[in-house]
């Protein structure tokens, strides 16, 4: 096999692109975007093993001049500032790149793209896929400016509402909604208490959660996850940025005055909600010449930090099987059977830190809520819990063999 398309230039398409090319094929990005980054969304974490992945593909150093603080830890406080417990996430002692870091989205897929390209992926822009046809020797990806492109396989790295997913498996199940939606982004100084070094601080209010880190710069990145009922994207659009605004203020009412300081301080564009979704399992990752990467295999809540890094570890897995592997179906396959176990898991995970997040309007259940969460944060301190994520290396040298 010498030649794969890769459909979708977010953060899983420019990763494998440059992990199929250290294997020895061929790979071009397919974006529908006009260009790279633009408008997509605020901020999120790289964990120690997705920055590790990012190293062994030598885009590593691209990422980290991108990002914008270190955040190894995460305090965790009730909706009146006090400490519910303090939670490293153990990069801290490892190797200094390999620290967890906050990133913007639109600059991360810049400093993607342009690694990529810098190891001569070609990305092209504007390419909006609308179906492939499969024929005995390749598959041909089809555009909306009616351009084709054909190669041996075709990679779905077009996040979590895939159409190349929604092709192959017409049956498989669409994204679930986790009932919260996010709102989020950066803002410039803001007089509030600093957080920890290196820490960034998740409030369980009264009514809704919220997160945010005052970066060295001074800048604060924050998020707020709140329920609500499932509404398509443009009907949560029909009300205007200034009434989310405002809504999301009244939620924090009753909490710390330092979140109402950030939310006061950030644009009303920044209040658009966007619904958390999750696809825990999907009954197959690849049909034929087609595979899945990314979001569009398994797509984890944000709550679990992790849906970018488990796309950087899926690149280096699904290239070395089809570097390694006779066929491309013995190499979907082994992919599949490598991957599989690890993202349920982390999206299982996902659902249950999301779980926590919801208020409640009576005082006694917000107070037994805080008593349970100390408890549990104490345990995960102890006992390590989420070290099976961060720590987890995918050694893109060994050989892949069939079972
Ligand atoms: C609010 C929020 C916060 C998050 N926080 C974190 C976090 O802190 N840490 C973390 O690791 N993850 C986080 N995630 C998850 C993370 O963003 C995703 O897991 C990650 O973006 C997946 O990368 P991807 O490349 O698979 O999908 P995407 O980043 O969604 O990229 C898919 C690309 O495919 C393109 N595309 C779609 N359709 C087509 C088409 N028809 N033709 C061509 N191209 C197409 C899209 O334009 C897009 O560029 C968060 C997600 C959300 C929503």
């Amino acid at each position: 096999m010498t030649r794969a398309l890769v459909i979708g230039g977010g953060i899983c398409g420019p990763v494998t692109a440059v992990a199929l090319r250290r294997a020895g094929i061929d790979a071009r990005v397919h974006e529908a975007h006009p260009g790279p980054g633009a408008g997509v969304g605020a901020f999120l974490t790289l964990a120690p093993n997705g920055l590790a992945a990012l190293r062994t593909l030598g885009m590593l150093g691209a990422v980290r001049a991108a990002a914008g603080c270190a955040t190894t830890g995460i305090e965790f406080v009730n909706g009146a500032g006090r400490r519910l417990g303090l939670l490293p996430d153990g990069s801290a002692s490892g190797p200094e790149e390999l620290r967890t870091v906050t990133v913007e989205r639109d600059a991360l897929q810049r400093a993607l793209t342009d690694a990529a390209r810098e190891q001569g992926v070609p990305v092209e822009y504007g390419k909006r896929f609308v179906g492939y046809t499969e024929n005995a020797t390749g598959v041909v990806a089809e555009f909306s400016d009616g351009t084709t492109a054909e190669a041996d396989v075709l990679i779905g790295a077009d996040g979590i509402h895939s159409p190349v997913r929604r092709q192959m498996d017409p049956e498989a199940p669409g994204p679930e909604y986790t009932g919260l939606l996010n709102v989020g982004g950066r803002v410039g100084a803001v007089a509030v208490a600093p957080t920890p070094e290196a820490t960034a601080r998740m409030l369980f209010g009264a009514r809704a959660f919220f997160g945010y880190q005052t970066a060295p710069s001074g800048d604060v990145y924050w998020f707020a996850n709140f329920g609500h009922e499932q509404h398509a994207r443009e009907r949560l659009a029909a009300l205007d940025d200034a009434t989310w605004k405002k809504r999301v203020l009244e939620l924090f009412a009753d909490d710390h005055p330092d979140v109402t300081a950030i939310l006061e301080a950030a644009a009303p564009a920044r209040f658009r909600p966007l619904g958390v979704y999750d696809l825990a399992s999907l009954p197959r990752w690849s049909r034929g010449r087609v595979a899945l990467a990314g979001d569009a295999a398994h797509a984890v809540s944000s709550s679990s930090g992790q849906g970018a890094s488990l796309a950087a570890e899926d690149a280096l897995v699904l290239a070395a099987c089809l570097r390694d592997l006779p066929s491309h179906e013995e190499a979907f396959a082994a992919y599949e059977r490598l991957r599989r176990d690890r993202v349920e898991r982390v999206a299982k995970e996902g659902r249950r830190r999301g779980n926590r997040k919801a208020g409640s309007s009576h005082p006694a259940a917000l107070f037994a809520r805080d008593l349970t969460l100390r408890v549990v944060f104490a345990l995960i301190a102890r006992f390590g819990g989420h070290s099976w994520i961060n720590d987890h290396r995918v050694d893109f040298d060994q050989r892949v063999t069939l079972p």
